[in-house]
């Protein structure tokens, strides 16, 4: 016999002799040790709605963060992260990330085609991004790589294998004499100095982005010690300050 049988059936007995004060105290004690005992039950079916409406959540805040079309981390993510960098002794690079002549290749092949290439891009963008990188889309065509943790020589060095990595795919596999190569602007700002927000460093990418365009494009500009040099397509016409 429980606890619980055992104080309801002395509560009985109490009752049936009249004692009903003693037999009301052993079914309260009754009643406190079976709801103890059992705690309140959670419908499955709620409980099953309540993960449900969780699940939805997440998915629906991480595509908040998507962009549509490529799947990258969009515009809004990357404000949200830049606002986070504010560690003053992380080294950081920005790479912004621009396609060549893009509107001729939806001129020629066609919007269907472009959109292909931006998805395709992407991914031979978010190749060997560092720990904490990301790719993020600007705007249009033009993509940023956030790259933390590196030091400038290596930050360049992302950028440059993802210019290679681009110029190299077999862009005639999606449609015959379809060529893509992109330009890219890095900036990189130990922290320790101080003198640049991330939306700083962003606007030193686009001038940066600017000048290989400049240069000829299928290009990367980068600043050593006050002068621009590029490599890719850039690099082997020379040296520019
Ligand atoms: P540049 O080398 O100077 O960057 O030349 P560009 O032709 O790439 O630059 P421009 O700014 O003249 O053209 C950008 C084109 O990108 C125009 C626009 O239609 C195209 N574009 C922007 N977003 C999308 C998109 O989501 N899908 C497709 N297919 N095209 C897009
Ligand atoms: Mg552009
Ligand atoms: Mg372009």
């Amino acid at each position: 016999m429980s606890l619980v049988e055992l104080h309801q059936s002395i509560a009985s007995l109490l009752a049936s002799r009249g004692e009903w004060r003693q037999a009301y105290e052993h079914l309260r004690h009754a009643l406190d040790l079976a709801t103890a005992e059992r705690p309140p039950q959670v419908p499955e079916q709620f409980r099953q709605e309540v993960a449900r409406l969780r699940r939805e959540h997440a998915e629906a805040r991480e595509q908040s963060l998507r962009d549509a079309l490529t799947a990258s981390y969009n515009r809004r993510y990357l404000d949200q992260r830049l606002l986070e960098v504010d560690d003053p002794r992380g080294e950081f690079a920005v790479a912004l990330v621009d396609l060549d002549y893009f509107k001729r290749v939806n001129d020629t092949f066609g919007h269907l085609v472009g959109d292909r290439v931006l998805r395709q891009v992407v991914e031979l963008l978010q190749v060997g991004l560092p720990e904490g990188g990301f790719c993020a889309r600007y705007g249009g065509e033009e993509f940023v790589l956030m790259l933390p943790g590196l030091e400038a020589a290596a930050a360049w060095a992302v950028a440059e294998a993802a210019r290679a990595r681009v110029e190299q795919f077999s862009w005639s596999s999606i449609v015959r004499g379809l060529r893509v190569t992109i330009s890219i602007g890095v900036a990189h700002e130990s922290g320790a100095s101080g003198v640049t927000t991330p939306e700083q460093q962003l606007r030193l990418a686009d001038g940066l982005l600017y000048t290989a365009k400049q240069s000829g494009r299928n290009s990367v500009a980068y600043r050593v010690g006050g002068q621009v040099r590029f490599s890719g397509a850039a690099g082997l016409r020379g040296r520019r300050g």
